[in-house]
């Protein structure tokens, strides 16, 4: 159970809850408890005064013990209060005038008990309260008494009042409230946790929705998306960052989905080709020694234009998976520029395509060798390849202060501004036909996306600078070593 958000959502604050109400349960109390118990004392001062001027008023100015305990008895009969008694004694301490005999008022509970006065507590309180600011508390009756014994001089003698004050009303109020809270603090525990259950259950739902969409999303419906309730709260975030999620997924999927069509489509002509010449010549049993050189030929050609699309295919894959292995050694540009020339010369002495070298000397770099003449290579290659019979291409290579400008330039046909923003794509293609019935040199449109990839593993950036019905320029940026 405790697995569950919700629960312990509602386990939090139920706790913390819990702990604000006790505190503030507990702080209330206290604070009512000292309020009113200071409010009870400056009451008995206040009656004890009152009392005191009503019983000067009654004496009228007598001073005979019987004058005085008339006074004291009207005095008393006047200020009748509930739970609140007077107490008169003369000087040798014997009791005057009490409420013993008076009609009484209010609850029995808080009466004066029987011999309340001849008690150790009474006693006990006569002997420490001598200061008239001083209030004490004593037991006695139902909750005991607050008490104050303050001198009353008439004539020569000095009488004491003590004035009690039972604290049952007190208490009884304290522990009502005690009781209330004993109540009220689980019930609305109670209640806040099932209002809070319910609360973070309804607020929950959408991640419950969300969940049971997304656990309904796989290969075959990767278009489908997360319902948005509102995009700027928290779970409308999260959905937004889950569909930008599946967005990226599909496009990755749909990449390469594409990418395994085209490579079967590739694979699938040079093989029909391979198959289709075998069946031919083999349809007849006998077949002149030519014959079989022209179809073993065609054989070859297709077979190494087959092997070419699998290792470039292959290069792609691992270059994709990020596994494809760097060997960055110290090597010289201008070297590896003159060695693709040299390998590109056969091709070009077949068109009869005059090759230039615009190389500049002593370019250092550091670089994995081999792909780096493969990159130059697939420029080279296609320039010749697509360059008319008798033209010239040009390798430049030159240092441009940080970095290496690499660039092959051709006089071909170029390549039609709309399709210049995609020969760059994989298995990408102006004229499809014409690259297959080159048979070895036709390519399979991966030639620049391999170039790309291999500049860009070197840090460096591989861009087709100009193209129009005069020739094409390809450029890569490769950042240079830096020069002394
Ligand atoms: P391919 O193996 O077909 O040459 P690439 O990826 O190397 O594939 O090139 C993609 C396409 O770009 C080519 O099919 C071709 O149409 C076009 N292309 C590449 N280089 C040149 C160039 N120098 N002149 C004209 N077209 C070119």
């Amino acid at each position: 159970m405790l697995d569950s958000v919700r629960v312990r959502l509602t386990l939090w604050y139920s706790i913390v809850l819990a702990l604000v109400l006790v505190f503030l349960a507990g702080f209330t109390y206290f604070l009512y408890w000292h309020n009113t118990s200071q409010r009870a004392d400056s009451d008995i001062t206040e009656l004890s005064e009152a009392f005191v001027t009503t019983f000067h008023a009654e004496l009228g100015g007598e001073d005979r013990p019987e004058a005085v305990k008339n006074a004291a008895r009207e005095s008393m009969l006047e200020h009748r209060f509930s739970g609140t008694y007077f107490v008169l004694l003369d000087a040798s301490g014997s009791l005057l005038q009490s409420p013993s005999g008076l009609p009484g008022t209010g609850d029995a509970r808080e009466q004066l008990p029987e011999g309340f006065f001849s008690s150790e507590s009474f006693r006990s309180l006569m002997a420490e309260a001598s200061n008239p600011d001083e209030l004490h508390t004593i037991p006695g009756g139902r909750d005991g008494f607050r008490g104050l014994v303050r001198p009353i001089p008439v004539g020569g003698q000095t009488y004491t009042l003590v004035v009690l004050r039972s604290l049952h009303p007190q208490r009884e109020l304290m522990e009502d409230i005690r009781n209330t809270f004993l109540w009220a603090i689980p019930l609305s525990l109670l209640l806040a946790g099932l209002g809070g259950y319910f609360l973070s259950r309804k607020s929950l739902a959408p991640v419950a929705a969300m969940a049971s969409q997304a656990r309904g999303i796989s290969a075959v419906n990767l278009h489908n998306r997360l319902t948005i309730v509102n995009e700027r709260d928290e779970l409308g975030q999260l959905a937004l960052t889950f569909n930008n999620l599946l967005e990226r997924l599909e496009a990755s999927f749909e990449q390469q989905r594409r990418f395994m069509a085209d490579a079967s489509h590739e694979l699938r002509t040079p093989v029909a080709i391979l198959r289709g010449e075998t069946e031919v010549t083999l349809s007849q049993p006998e077949r002149s020694p030519s014959e079989y050189r022209e179809t073993l030929s065609i054989l070859r050609d297709e077979s190494r234009r087959l092997a070419r699309i699998i290792e470039d295919l292959f290069t792609l894959a691992r270059a994709d998976a990020g596994q494809y292995p760097l060997t960055l050694r110290d090597a010289y540009l201008d070297e590896l520029a003159s060695d693709a020339l040299v390998r590109g010369r056969s091709l070009a002495l077949s068109k009869n395509i005059t090759l230039v070298s615009a190389i500049e000397p002593d370019l250092p770099i550091r670089a994995d060798e081999v792909l780096l003449e493969r990159m130059l290579l697939n420029l080279l290659d296609n320039a010749i390849k697509y360059s008319p019979v008798g033209s010239t291409v040009t390798l430049g290579c030159r240092r441009d202060r940080e970095r290496y400008l690499v660039s092959v330039t051709d006089n071909g046909p170029g390549i039609p501004a709309e399709l210049q923003p995609r020969i760059f794509e994989r298995f990408f293609r102006t004229d499809k036909a014409r690259s297959r019935s080159e048979g070895e040199t036709g390519g399979a449109g991966l030639g620049l996306s391999i170039a790309r990839w291999i500049v860009e593993a070197h840090f460096g950036k591989l861009e087709l600078e100009g193209s129009d019905s005069s020739g094409s320029t390809f450029t890569a940026t490769l950042p240079a070593e830096p020069s002394d």
